[in-house]
Formats: C-alpha cells, sequence, structure tokens
C-alpha cells in the first residue's frame, strides 16, 4: 500500500535515480488539453529506454503507482491531484523505421511522438491508410490505448504491433494477440507503450489527401476547436449519438463554475475560464442523471480519469 507519508520522501529521492527529468509537485492543466485538475506528486520523463525500465522498477519495488500521460487530450486530472509518479514518455525515446518494398510497409513510431507525425510520415513516405487519424490531438500511445478514431476507421485496425515497457524490460505484442473494442484496448496492466507499429500501403496521395481535408473540414465546422476541451465526453451507445441526447434533455450550453457543456456540440465540454475538475465531473453528471431519467440510456464517459476526485464523481 502506498503510503503518502513515506511517499513524499521516496519521491524526492528519484532525481538521483537516473531515471529521467523529474518535477515534484508539477501542475498537469497544462499538460491536459482541457487545462484543469491539480498536480502530479512526481512528473517523470525519461530520456532513454534504460532509464524507462530503471524507473518502472523502482516503482514496482517501491510500491509506488504510476499514472501514464500522453499528450492529456482524453484525460481528465482531479483537483486533488496524481499521487505516485505520472510518467511522460518523450517523442523520440527511439528512432524511427519505415520498413518494406511492397505495397504494405511498416511504420514503427515511438508511443510519446504526436499522432500528428504519424500522417506527415505517411505522406512523405507515399503512403496511405491513416486519414482517420487526421486531426485527433494527443499521442500515439494514447491512440492506441484509446483505440483513438472517428466512423472512417480505428486507430487498432492499423496497428501491426504494439511494443510494450515493463519492469522486467521491453517486449513486442502482435496486434491479433490485443483485445480492442469501441475506444478501448486492453493494455496488459503495468505495462507501458513504448512504440507502436502500423501496416500501412502505397496508394493514391491525391485521394488521401482529399479524405484528409474533408475530415479537417467537418471537424472545423462542428467541434468548438478554440477552446479547452478533451474532445467526446462520453462513448456513443450504441445506435445512437450522446451529444443528440444530450441535447435533447435541454443541457447544451449549461454551465457548472468555468465548465460547459458545448454550444456547438453536446457531447464535448469546455473550459470557458478556470474550469475545476469538480464543475467537469458535476456536468457529466448532470448529464448522465438527465438522459437517464429520459430516455433510459446510461452515458459511459469515453474520458480518462486520473488522481483524486472530489465526491460527485461520476461512474
Ligand atoms: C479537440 C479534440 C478532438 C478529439 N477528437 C477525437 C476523435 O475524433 N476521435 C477520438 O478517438 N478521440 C478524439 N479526441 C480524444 C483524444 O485526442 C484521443 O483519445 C487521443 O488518442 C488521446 O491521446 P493522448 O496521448 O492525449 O492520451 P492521454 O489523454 O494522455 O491518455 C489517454 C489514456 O491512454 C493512456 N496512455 C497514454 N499513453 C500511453 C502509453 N504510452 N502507454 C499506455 N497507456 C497510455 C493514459 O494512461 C490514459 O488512460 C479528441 C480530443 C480533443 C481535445
Amino acid at each position: 500500500m502506498f503510503e503518502e507519508a513515506t511517499s513524499a520522501a521516496w519521491l524526492s529521492s528519484l532525481p538521483a535515480l537516473n531515471v529521467g527529468q523529474v518535477k515534484l509537485d508539477e501542475p498537469l492543466a497544462p499538460w491536459c488539453s482541457v487545462r484543469a485538475g491539480g498536480n502530479a506528486q512526481a512528473w517523470v520523463k525519461p530520456s532513454t529506454p534504460d532509464q524507462l525500465i530503471r524507473l518502472l522498477k523502482q516503482l514496482e519495488s517501491g510500491q509506488v503507482p504510476v499514472s501514464i500521460l500522453g499528450g492529456g487530450a482524453n484525460t481528465l486530472v482531479g483537483d486533488g491531484g496524481v499521487p505516485g509518479v505520472t510518467l511522460k514518455l518523450p517523442s523520440d525515446l527511439f528512432p524511427e523505421e519505415v520498413n518494406g518494398a511492397g505495397a504494405e510497409v511498416l511504420v514503427t513510431l515511438c508511443a510519446g511522438a504526436a499522432i500528428a507525425r504519424l500522417l506527415t510520415v505517411m505522406k512523405s513516405h507515399g503512403l496511405v491508410g491513416a486519414e482517420f487519424l487526421a486531426g485527433i490531438p494527443g499521442t500515439l500511445g494514447g491512440a492506441a490505448r484509446m483505440n483513438a478514431g472517428t466512423k472512417n476507421g480505428e486507430c487498432m485496425t492499423i496497428v501491426d504491433a504494439l511494443e510494450l515497457a515493463t519492469p522486467t524490460g521491453l517486449g513486442w505484442l502482435p496486434q491479433s494477440g490485443i483485445s480492442f473494442r469501441y475506444r478501448h484496448t486492453e493494455i496488459p496492466a503495468g505495462s507501458v507503450v513504448t512504440r507502436v507499429r502500423f501496416r500501412l500501403r502505397r496508394g493514391d496521395l491525391a485521394e488521401s489527401q482529399a479524405k484528409i481535408d474533408a475530415d479537417l473540414g467537418y471537424r472545423k465546422r462542428t467541434q468548438p476547436l478554440s477552446q479547452p476541451s478533451f474532445g467526446s465526453v462520453f462513448t456513443n451507445p450504441s445506435g445512437g449519438f450522446a451529444g443528440a441526447l444530450i441535447e435533447s434533455v435541454g443541457l447544451k450550453g449549461h454551465r457548472i463554475g468555468g465548465a460547459q457543456i458545448s454550444s456547438q456540440h453536446a457531447n464535448w465540454i469546455v473550459n470557458v475560464g478556470g474550469a475545476k475538475a469538480a464543475d467537469v465531473t458535476a456536468l457529466m453528471a448532470l448529464a448522465q442523471a438527465r438522459v437517464f431519467e429520459a430516455q433510459g440510456v446510461k452515458l459511459h464517459p469515453e474520458v480518462q480519469r486520473m488522481g483524486v476526485f472530489l465526491p460527485n464523481t461520476v461512474e
């Protein structure tokens, strides 16, 4: 069991352990796209695979909890902060690889790299297949874990394999051995995705760019992209849309504290200034309760909650 009292001393010894960059009591709001939430007890960014494995070993032996933060584009950090270590991977933990001379090409990128990097590498090598990820913020590790995507595709369908780090080292897991579904991939407990290998193909670049442009245009027209948010709050229930359900109970534009159900898209909560995580979770609980009451549908959060929340936390 992780004891708060002993943890502070344990964590303050981290900088001496050669595990990378360490910041104690680091505010996490700037690391999350909704710009809300408390501090990490310790924030650690290893620079090399050795440092990462050393860190995981140390955390395991000290029974210190570890939370993984990618781009923070689908994460809500509790106002009480995050105990233990918040792990941030660099975008260049390994060199990038592009392999294959035939129609199919394997592209291997760091989990800490931006999703946008995949699009850049894809285009620059004359490849197609990842268009549906255009405009999704965050990292490739987060995209794999969330099985990020749109109605046009899901991340894990173009993944060939994931490389995972555990306290015992690094290893590749083929996509066929990983279970995934809408907005969720089963990553083995205690593992950190360090690299993602994508299977792309040679194809028509003009057609690929047209798909990307259409998706980005749709986002611009329908999503509140100029305000801090974490994208969709709830997963869509089967056969329906969370946004339409929330709109139908009159909550579009509803505000609690610094958080608001977007007046542009009811399945988005935006930070209109100084939002607390508690404001966001209060809005989520309200939307869930009203939609359940009116339509009998239970909305499930897509956003990943990290750290310590006040009592109104939704299930
Ligand atoms: C403006 C906007 C638009 C969006 N549009 C979409 C969309 O169209 N489709 C969609 O699916 N999502 C969308 N999202 C949500 C978000 O972009 C995706 O879920 C994205 O994949 C999150 O990546 P991230 O690195 O930011 O993950 P984070 O929010 O940092 O983390 C998400 C989860 O993944 C885990 N994780 C992160 N990195 C790793 C790793 N290396 N190893 C193991 N676990 C890890 C975290 O612990 C957490 O549980 C949108 C968000 C915003 C703000």
